[in-house]
Formats: C-alpha cells, sequence, structure tokens
C-alpha cells in the first residue's frame, strides 16, 4: 500500500472548503470589523504596504501561544488573514485544534481586502535608525520586530529618578521604551553620585529631572521623554501618573508607594516595585487589574522607620541599587512584551553579600482596604 502525495496546494484547497470563512464584504459590512479579534500574521515587511484597522501583529511568533498569552477566549470571534489567504488557512486549522471554536480565515487575504478598496490603516512601524540601534532585539527570539514595536508603543513612568530610577530610566531609554514619564522633586547632591549614574559632578544642585532628560535625550533621541518636577503625593499622584500603561517605583519610603499604589489601583495600571536596604533588596510586580494582589496586599502597613531605615541613615551599595533596578528593568521589558513569568503574587530578595536569591509568594489580601473595595469582591487570578 503506497501512502497518496498530497500538495500543499491540495492541503490548502481542502482546508479552504472546509474552514470557515469570512469575505472581505462580510467583514467590512455594518460593525463586523469591530466585533472581531483580528491577527495579520504577516512578515513586518508586507505590513509595510498597510493594515486592517485594529489589528493586532503577529509576526514570526505563534498565533497559538499569542492567543494564549493575550487570553483570548476559546469562543472568542477571531479573524486571522495573511496576504493572499494561504497561509491563514494553515494557521486556523491549529487553533481549531485547540478549540478556538469561532474563528475564521480571511478569504483572499490583505490583497483581496486592499484591492476592493477596503479601509487601510498604516501601522506603526520601525524607523531605519530603530531598526539599527534595537538589532538585537531583532535578532532575539521572543523580541523580534513585534516585540520592538511592543516597546515603542509602551508608556512607562519612573517614579524618583535616585538609586533605583537613574538605572532603571537609563536601561529603558536603551531598550526603546517609545515614552518615559520621570517624577521627581529633588536636586542632584555630592552623595548622589556614588549610585545615580544619570547625574555627575557638575549636576550637583540641579534639578534631578532636568539632568535627567538632557542626559537621556542625548544618550537615545529616539525616546520621548516627559518630566515632572513635583514631589508625588496622595494629592497628585492619579495625575502624574495618568496616561501610563506601567509604573516602575524607585521611591525610598512607605507614603510614596502607598500613593503610588492608589494611583495604579484607580488608572488599572501594572506596577513594578522594589526597595533596597544596605546590601540587599527585593522586588515585586502587581496587576492587581488582572487580579492579583496590590502592593497593599503585601504590605497592609508601613513598617516603623527603626525596621526600614532610608538609604540616608543607613547607607546602600551602589551596586545593589543598580542590580535590583536592573531586576525591575526586566520586569517591564517581561510585561510590555507579553514574556516570562513576572513576579505577581511573588516577592524575589535578592542578597549581594551572598550573592544568593529568594522567592515568597503572596496571595490578594481578603480584607486589603486599597483593593478590595476596587475589586468588588472579585479575587479571581485569570487563567493565561
Ligand atoms: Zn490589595
Amino acid at each position: 500500500m503506497t501512502t497518496p502525495k498530497h500538495t500543499i496546494e491540495d492541503l490548502i484547497s481542502n482546508l479552504g472548503q472546509t474552514l470557515p470563512q469570512v469575505s472581505p464584504e462580510e467583514l467590512s459590512s455594518g460593525d463586523e470589523l469591530s466585533n472581531v479579534v483580528l491577527f495579520d500574521l504577516r512578515e513586518p515587511e508586507l505590513m509595510r504596504a498597510g493594515a486592517l484597522p485594529g489589528a493586532r501583529a503577529v509576526g514570526q511568533r505563534f498565533i497559538e501561544l499569542e492567543l494564549a498569552q493575550q487570553a483570548i477566549a476559546r469562543d472568542a470571534p477571531i479573524v486571522l488573514y495573511c496576504q493572499a489567504g494561504r497561509q491563514s488557512l494553515l494557521a486556523l486549522r491549529g487553533l481549531q485544534d485547540l478549540g478556538y471554536s469561532n474563528a475564521r480565515s480571511l478569504v483572499g487575504g490583505f490583497s483581496a481586502w486592499s484591492s476592493r478598496g477596503l479601509p487601510v490603516e498604516q501601522p506603526v512601524m520601525l524607523t531605519d535608525p530603530e531598526r539599527s540601534r534595537y538589532a538585537r532585539h531583532l535578532s532575539l527570539p521572543r523580541v523580534g520586530e513585534p516585540g520592538q514595536l511592543l516597546l515603542k508603543k509602551a508608556r512607562v513612568a519612573v517614579v524618583g529618578t535616585g538609586g533605583l530610577g537613574a538605572p532603571i530610566a537609563y536601561y529603558l531609554a536603551a531598550a526603546g521604551v517609545g515614552t518615559l514619564r520621570l517624577i521627581d522633586h529633588d536636586v542632584v547632591d555630592a552623595s548622589n553620585l556614588q549610585r545615580q549614574i544619570l547625574f555627575d559632578t557638575a549636576s550637583v544642585g540641579a534639578p534631578k529631572v532636568e539632568v535627567a532628560r538632557k542626559r537621556l535625550s542625548e544618550f537615545n533621541p529616539l525616546v520621548a521623554l516627559e518630566v515632572r518636577n513635583e514631589m508625588l503625593d496622595t494629592g497628585n499622584a492619579a495625575r502624574l501618573l495618568e496616561g501610563v500603561d506601567i509604573v516602575v517605583d524607585g521611591s525610598d519610603n512607605f507614603e510614596t508607594r502607598y500613593a503610588v499604589n492608589q494611583a495604579v489601583l484607580a488608572h488599572r495600571q501594572t506596577l513594578v516595585s522594589a526597595s533596597v536596604f544596605q546590601f540587599s533588596g527585593q522586588v515585586y510586580s502587581f496587576a492587581p487589574h488582572l487580579g492579583t494582589p496590590c502592593y497593599a496586599c503585601l504590605f497592609p502597613e508601613a513598617a516603623p522607620d527603626s525596621l526600614a531605615p532610608s538609604c540616608s541613615a543607613s547607607g546602600v551599595v551602589g551596586a545593589l541599587a543598580g542590580t535590583v533596578g536592573m531586576l525591575q528593568v526586566m520586569e517591564v521589558l517581561n510585561i510590555i512584551l507579553q514574556i516570562g513569568s513576572p513576579l505577581f503574587g511573588r516577592m524575589l530578595t535578592y542578597n549581594g553579600l551572598k550573592a544568593e536569591t529568594r522567592q515568597l509568594s503572596f496571595d490578594v489580601n481578603p480584607s486589603c482596604p486599597a483593593c478590595q473595595p476596587i475589586r468588588g469582591g472579585s479575587t479571581e487570578v485569570p487563567a493565561g
């Protein structure tokens, strides 16, 4: 008995007859387009000619992983398209195997759509200087061009430009995070220079955010910088943090951290926080709008000053602040790129004297005064 030989054309033709498809006319009628989750499977080169409005670029990543990472429901109305409607049929077969029951492929792909004169959107693309600058990201699996575009679109606020915030801002700018907002009310002091690497001897006495803006704009002119020369408190935190996707807290006191947490809860943002003390530090991430604990779930009340002395009182190793700041940057990048396992509901501690890390898990606190009024009784952590 010989195995019948089918060509890829036979397979695609067969899939075209059996799998659910949608024509450009159907997809463009009424508000159908806005009611579906639309995925563009084409290579970035082809996307330069435009894309369907609202499409999400998948690039070289697997659509199956993409759907799981974006927590798309199995019965969500999904439409896949490629350039000519063939690759999307092959991808659709994989989705059907995984139980996505309401997924369709666009007949004729982008070519058929655009040849009918239907609306096309110019997607955000990388410029040539960005391609050169971020080349090591573009060649990196799980980042690549789609990931770099996510970084370009991201808006991140850094609270404090001190021991944590200075190296954090530097590396976020280096990574190509599109918009960085720096918040600090302080001026540079000579004692900052041991760890706050944005500043130098000539900066002493100048406002930190102004020095940071000048330094970072010279370092990476492709990043948009917003600076706020204000002291963040409960009264202005919501305003200072409005409009960003992720907040990185590099502050050194509980009062500021609680004010940041409140604003993050109100704006449904993701928070990456940390603290350092002498030779050790701890890092944690919070996405309470996705069902994970908030900062106040972990620290229901401020530790007394005797247990949480400031760096000015007890000292800190500059490289330790840099190390912990870099752990925060990795968290931010994983969250923006939707890769890895961020520290949601987990605390990572780092001991610089012993080169030791430890982890501790924590849950939503059902009596947390900060997040419970907003959660409305739901502490469920969504799957995926
Ligand atoms: Zn909470």
